[in-house]
């Protein structure tokens, strides 16, 4: 397949640019490079023996989608991961969220249907889910669109979108990949998660503290409804994620299907942080803050549907994650800005 990557200069883009490109398919990438790096791109490259050509320009213009079928297509398939993906600062810039994640969408399916893709497969995230009484989520449980951040109503609004375009062009594969949380980085430590500023996420947080550029982990609230008082998650390991791409596009069939991508294993804070710690021989130093707004206890899926239907699964650990976490870290402390 040759597959067409919008994002795919970012965290999972990269990932899945070497899975595909592994597996045997063609990568190009469309990314306007404005939480990503054209390194990230050239190291796919690097890593896998081949040269892959990257398109910058915006994903929500129709003009820069159709010139990337014009100069790269045809493509078989569009793997969408363009999009805005802080989750406060999606509160304070709703407009600009649903402006660009939902933009992304339509630009990517006008022109992909109108150039005859065969399948599209979009990242949604495991926060669409909103009834903790269904732990672990299926793909069935509860769904809503009232949730806590405009980040991931922008997601659930995006898969309302493509269900219905799905229904009006019965030959396309549409899936949904519902992520849960994506950690840990390509064993050669050349990519790897590189968020600007300071990290809001947990996984990145940990990694600056081992490499000394942060001083110490805040463990927002320790006295949750888990066994040791921290928030559980999913954390699958990226290179888990990227494989479940390929399995997606692999087994792609025709109509909308949703698929959790997760480990279904949670595991808590302070058991991320011990990890962590084996990971790097190195002492963490934390401190307990008061619970974040918005976040929830636990979250974790079942992965039974992928599993079944995709043959995918997840085979790394949360060791593997912070081995290779930590390998990237230390190889380039400032990211891509390293190199
Ligand atoms: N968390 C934390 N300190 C941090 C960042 C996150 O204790 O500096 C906790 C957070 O409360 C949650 C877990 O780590 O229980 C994962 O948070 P993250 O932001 O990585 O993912 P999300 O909340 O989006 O699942």
């Amino acid at each position: 397949m040759r597959v067409l990557l919008a994002g795919g200069a970012g965290y999972i883009g990269a990932h899945t640019a070497v899975a595909l490109i592994e597996a045997g398919h063609e990568a190009v990438v469309l990314d306007d490079l404005s939480n990503s790096s054209a390194v990230a791109v050239e190291r796919v490259g690097r890593i896998t023996g081949t040269t892959v050509p990257l398109v910058i320009g915006d994903a929500a213009e129709d003009a820069v989608v159709a010139a990337a079928f014009d100069d790269h297509g045809p493509f078989d398939a569009i793997v969408h991961l363009a999009a805005f993906k802080a989750v406060g600062e999606s509160t304070q810039k709703p407009l600009e969220y649903y402006a660009n994640n939902l933009g992304t969408t339509y630009a990517l399916l006008r022109v992909g249907i109108a150039r005859g893709i065969r399948s599209f497969l979009f990242s949604s995230t495991g926060t669409v889910y909103s009834d903790p009484a269904d732990l672990p989520f299926t793909e069935t449980s509860t769904t809503s669109i009232d949730l806590s951040n405009a980040y991931s109503k922008s997601k659930r609004m995006n898969e309302v979108v493509l269900e219905d375009v799905a229904r009006v062009n019965p030959a396309l594969s549409v899936t949904s990949l519902r992520y849960f949380n994506p950690v840990g980085a390509h064993p050669s430590g050349l990519i790897g998660e590189d968020p600007t500023g300071i990290p809001n996420n947990l996984m990145p947080y940990v990694a600056r503290v081992a490499v000394g550029s942060l001083e110490r982990v805040g463990i927002f609230g320790d006295d949750y409804d888990t066994p040791d008082g921290t928030g559980q998650r999913d954390y699958i390991h990226v290179v888990d994620l990227a494989a479940g791409h390929v399995a997606a596009l692999e087994n792609a069939q025709p109509g909308y299907d949703v698929f959790n991508l997760g480990t279904g294993s949670p595991v808590s804070v302070l058991e991320l942080i011990a990890a962590f710690e084996r990971a790097s021989g190195r002492e963490l130093p934390r401190e307990v803050l008061p619970r974040r707004a918005g976040d929830v206890a636990a979250t974790y899926c079942d992965p039974a549907k992928a599993q079944a239907e995709l043959h995918w699964q997840a085979t790394r650990t949360i060791d593997d994650a912070c081995r290779d976490s930590w390998n990237w870290q230390s190889q380039n402390p400032a990211g891509y800005a390293s190199a």
